[in-house]
């Protein structure tokens, strides 16, 4: 684990203890470079992650669902699929750490693939925003390319 401040590898750790949870490890470090301190959760990822679906249906996060959605919204698009795959590996690896609950919504779950999408490729995300969103008329649509535009001028 590297330390958050310098970068360096190596830190000792201080102390460990049982979080809050009960499912999970926290370790107080000290970085041996540059002597700052940082916590660490260490948990297991035998447990499953649920996806909570809008009419409250629970089911098992199974990656192959959120590929095969940026895969439609890619189409055509040159976006690599292994670049897509990645995506997905990190979007799960952010839920499972982000939630200690266990359970994720399907809205969390849009919301990052569209963070996601829109670095990759923006017809890629309007595409998959306009399915998400359910745009309902074409001026949602407009709307949703303006944002974009102008978050791009912001930049
Ligand atoms: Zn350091």
């Amino acid at each position: 684990m590297r330390c958050p401040f310098c970068g360096c590898s190596d830190s000792k750790v201080l102390e460990t203890r049982l979080a809050d949870d009960g499912y999970s490890v926290r370790r107080r470090r000290e970085c041996t470079e540059c002597q700052n301190r940082f916590t660490t959760y260490e948990k297991t990822d035998d447990l499953p992650l649920l996806v909570v679906k809008k009419d409250g249906r629970r089911e098992q996060f199974k990656q192959y669902k959120i590929l095969d959605g940026m895969i439609k919204a890619c189409e055509k698009r040159a976006v690599p699929l292994d670049e897509l795959e990645k995506t997905v590996a990190e979007i799960e690896k952010k839920l499972k750490n982000d939630s200690l609950k266990r359970e994720v919504s399907t809205t969390e779950i849009g919301e990052l693939v569209m963070e996601h999408l829109k670095g990759l490729d923006e017809v890629a995300y309007v595409r998959f925003a306009s399915v998400y969103r359910e745009f309902k008329d074409i001026n949602t649509f407009i709307k949703e390319i303006e944002r974009l535009l102008k978050g791009k001028e912001e930049l």
